[in-house]
């Protein structure tokens, strides 16, 4: 491991010794905690804080914060530093550079340009490397929104933002990566770390990464990853076992009729009544169609008819999504859309084109890489700033990776108590900064731990 700066600047304490991180005289994990390891996801999480391993656990625990809290007020210099300088998805040239630039000033070697402008480095283990792996991603790219949060480190970029929290993210897992590649010797495998570019842009990076060859040479046992929540205060954790976020797909519709004066509708076909019941037919994919109990979201996000208040256009364009939680029933929703949609433009004297754009499928978490996800942060944060989340209709392109390998996709809270509420993709989206060193930690700790514990081998 090659030494940097920052990396040897803070003492680590273990318990009862200190050692500065980089210099190779600790020994790996103990069998304790691999006994209590592997205990994980059987018992309640505070029956891990008071069993007879508790206070390697805790020692663990005590490591790790105390990284976070160390290196913490560099990680949010990294964090503002992305959200000066956002960048588009597939654009993300400016801050894969940077990321692989602290990735290698960790002694890690990042390869850049994974699915364009992706990053992946791979953190071998001092313990038996090649015998398992965990995979931590983070998303990087940005949205093109004009930021209002007035901060003094706001987006410099015109019209570009990080409205999503991916600035977050990033530099939440390179604080992890910081924190665990000064545990290198006593990790049990290796950790890969993924730095996804264009989560928000079809066909979303993790398909792309996977495409350019992200798991040809090793393919990880377990995937973890995490999304800032602005409903959940700051310190608040939330996780949910099986299908969590849904699939989406975008609607494009263009309905043509034959325009002409808006005082003689008799010599046109009006397209935009047709458009209209096009509006109102397809209400019934979600309350007659679908199965009463699979949750669909049918929307409608834009119409243009370009006439005026005399003028009847010659076709409309509209847009839309479909999200949902079934394979099955995704591809009979958008049959049943088509033939709606044509059956009444020919009705009625026009035509409707219907391009649909397939996007990521749903979102299912592993019910034991959840059940990991929860006890850990229970040690993390304690078992009442953790909670299970219901289904969202939401879509995350990490749907890609849950369907390679068993994963966990999580939140964190990143509301500051007391504030007003900020949403995700709005321009004055603020982060609790503090959630950035709490998530370098649990991500950290929680990959120890999986390490450990191996529950895919
Ligand atoms: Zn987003
Ligand atoms: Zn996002």
């Amino acid at each position: 491991m090659r030494k940097s700066a920052h990396v040897e600047q803070y003492p680590i304490c273990w318990k009862t010794c200190c050692y500065v991180a980089g210099e190779k005289q600790m020994p790996p994990f103990s069998e304790n905690i691999r006994i209590f390891a592997s205990r994980v996801g059987q018992s309640p999480a505070h029956e891990h804080v008071n069993s007879q391993n508790g206070m390697d656990k805790q020692a663990l625990l005590g490591e790790i914060k105390a990284m976070a809290a160390a290196q913490n007020a560099e990680v949010i210099e990294w964090r503002r530093w992305l959200h000066r300088h956002p960048e588009l998805s597939q654009e993300e040239y400016g801050t894969m550079a940077f990321v692989a630039e602290r990735l290698a000033a960790m002694g890690l070697k990042p390869r850049t340009g994974i699915g364009r402008t992706g990053v992946m480095a791979m953190l071998r283990g001092g313990v038996e490397p090649d015998s398992y792996c965990v995979a931590l991603r983070a998303d990087y790219d940005a949205l093109p929104l004009t930021e209002c949060t007035g901060l003094p480190f706001a987006s410099e970029n015109e019209g570009v933002m990080h409205a999503c929290g991916h600035d977050m993210h990033t530099s939440s897992l390179l604080g992890a990566a910081s924190i665990l590649c000064r545990l290198r010797d006593r990790l049990r495998g290796s950790i890969m770390f993924i730095f996804e570019p264009s989560e928000e842009k079809y066909p979303g990076g993790a398909r792309m990464m996977m495409d350019d060859g992200l798991f040809a040479e090793v393919k990880p046992n377990e995937i973890y990853s995490f999304h800032c929540l602005p409903e959940m205060d700051y310190g608040r954790v939330g996780m949910k076992k099986g299908k969590y976020m849904a699939s989406t797909d975008e609607l494009y519709w263009t309905v043509r009729g034959r325009g002409g004066h808006g005082a003689t509708p008799h010599l046109s076909i009006d397209p935009i009544v047709i458009a209209s019941h096009i509006v109102v037919s397809l209400q019934q994919i979600v309350s007659r169609n679908a199965p009463p109990m699979m949750p669909t979201v049918l929307s409608f996000g834009k119409i243009i008819g370009q006439g005026r208040t005399n003028i009847i256009p010659d076709e409309v364009k509209m847009e839309g999504i479909i999200r949902t939680f079934d394979e099955k029933w995704r591809l009979e929703a958008h049959e049943k859309i088509r033939r709606i949609s044509c059956g009444v433009a020919e009705a009625m004297g026009g035509e409707c084109d219907l391009f649909i754009d397939y996007g990521y499928p749903y979102v299912v978490n592993d019910d034991a890489c959840t059940q990991q996800v929860h006890d850990n942060a229970c040690d993390f944060v304690g078992e009442e700033h953790v909670e299970w989340l219901d289904l969202r209709m939401t879509a995350e392109d990490f749907a890609f990776f849950a369907q390679k390998i068993p994963a966990c996709y999580f939140r964190i809270g990143i509301h500051e108590p007391g504030t007003p509420f900020s949403n995700l993709h709005r321009p004055n989206l603020i982060v609790d900064e503090r959630s950035i060193e709490l998530a370098s930690g649990l991500v950290a700790y929680n990959a120890v731990m999986a390490l450990e514990n191996r529950i895919k081998a």
